[in-house]
């Protein structure tokens, strides 16, 4: 049997790839066997094998399924900004088989109910494993607890207010409590309200000069230092969500030498652009955590290659071109992240020589399963087939027919980066294909 893209067989090899093993890439090719969506055999060289239709891989790398812990699939409620399926494709495309999303939609994720109607349309759109969160407080309001038990039955990862913080201290100390006791962590938007204010962008240089209010870095590290606090006290799993500044980078390292639960997320564009893109008040560039100076963005890529940061996750943030049209300062908050996300690693950190990338994938699939315990992340015999095939050379200029989101709100449009992810499997299946990547057969 001949290998072919539009059918693909449930049994067969992947040759001639580079294999992702523990943050280290292969020098020598391999291969993957698949056996009915998991993996059967994995390893350099040639495999024992033959006789199975074969996927040439042209020495691409072969990593696992990328996994994002932070996207916002806006469904339900605004549904024209984004959908479960249409953030599954953009997932997809990607490189991505598992994303966690994010619980502010409308209404928000705050029962389990909720969290069983986006596991089903996530399974109904069967393009990534899509992990809820539940909120922290009923329709994310700050102040009654959320029946967080009923949540993880019905399949929520973790609890998180996102999109706000939760001010109330007490609340926060109480939801740290009651997720340990599930196993599940607390996802916290460190960001302390009174001190950022009506800030629309990083308070510095560039806000004065543009005549825009500033959100101090202040707001976000005194909601970092509060949550670090909460957690060594109560000794729940603190993960911090978009870490962006200098400051909270150091506190977060600091607490995981003092034995604190506690582990966090960067997205990529707090590791690549400064907050002088907002120059032109283009709201491509409006994201809260905003983008910050550049010794920021060298503490963000430093703590993810010295483990003070565990992973990258996108915080994929859609919103429609109309609200994107906006002034600067009434404009959303917030970009998309999951079609360009390997690309902004490869070109601004591999390709800057600040890490291999062996270890920016394992910032994006093994670490951050890690940090949820799911079993996903590694190709190991055994394991469930989800991977993805990425050209680390593959150069290409960000256009909106790259993106597969409902939305079109990139910072990276017109910008030419580096690397793409040329096929994606889930399960063993697939769920993209980029011919400009591999070529069809
Ligand atoms: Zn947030």
């Amino acid at each position: 049997m001949q290998w072919s893209w539009k059918r693909i067989p449930a049994e067969y090899l992947v040759t001639n790839v580079k294999i992702y093993q523990g943050a280290k890439i292969s020098r020598r090719l391999g291969f993957l066997h698949v056996k009915k969506g998991r993996i059967e055999q994995v390893g350099v060289g040639a495999p024992s094998r033959e006789g199975l239709p074969v996927l040439d891989g042209r020495g691409m790398v072969c990593a696992p399924g990328l996994i994002d812990l932070h996207v916002h699939f806006r469904e339900p409620g605004q549904e024209e900004k984004e959908t479960i399926a249409s953030g599954s494709l953009a997932a997809a495309c990607g490189g991505f088989t598992s994303v966690v999303s994010m619980p502010n939609t409308e209404p928000a994720i705050d029962h389990s109910g909720m969290v069983k109607y986006v596991v089903d349309r996530g399974k109904e759109a069967g393009l990534c494993r899509v992990f809820p969160t539940g909120a922290i407080s009923k329709g994310r309001q700050g102040e009654q607890m959320c029946e967080f038990g009923d949540m993880v039955a019905a399949g929520a990862v973790g609890f998180t207010d996102d999109g706000s913080p939760v001010a109330n201290g007490a609340l926060m100390a109480n939801a740290l409590k009651f997720a340990r006791m599930l196993g599940v962590p607390i996802i916290s938007h460190a960001e302390d309200l009174s001190i950022v204010g009506n800030g629309v962008m990083h308070g510095g240089y560039w806000s004065a000069r543009l005549g825009l209010a500033g959100m101090a870095r202040a707001g976000e590290d005194a909601a970092t230092f509060r949550e670090i606090e909460l957690a060594r006290a109560t000794g729940g799993h603190l993960h911090v969500a978009h870490v962006s500044t200098r400051g909270a980078v150091a506190m977060i390292r600091r607490a995981k030498e003092e034995g604190v639960h506690v582990t966090a997320e960067a997205t990529p564009h707090h590791f690549s652009l400064d907050h002088s893109r907002c120059r032109d008040y283009s709201p491509l560039f409006k994201m809260n955590p905003p983008l910050r100076e550049p010794e920021d963005i060298e503490a963000v890529a430093e703590g993810l290659t010295d483990g003070a940061l565990d992973c990258i996750a996108t915080d994929h943030a859609p919103h429609t071109a109309t609200q994107k049209e906006y002034q600067f300062d009434q404009a959303p908050f917030g970009v998309l992240g999951l079609e360009t996300a390997f690309a902004v690693g490869v070109t601004y950190l591999v390709k800057n020589k600040v890490m291999d990338l062996g270890r920016l994938i394992g910032l994006m699939s093994e670490r951050p399963a890690g940090v949820l315990g799911l079993p996903y992340g590694r190709l190991e015999e055994g394991a469930v087939a989800d991977f993805t095939l990425l050209d680390p050379d593959h150069t290409w200029t960000v256009s909106v027919d790259h993106l597969q989101s409902r939305s079109r709100n990139s910072s990276y449009l017109g910008e030419e980066l580096t690397g793409k992810a040329g096929a994606t499997f889930l399960r063993g299946r697939l769920t993209w294909h980029d011919e400009d990547v591999i070529g069809a057969e």
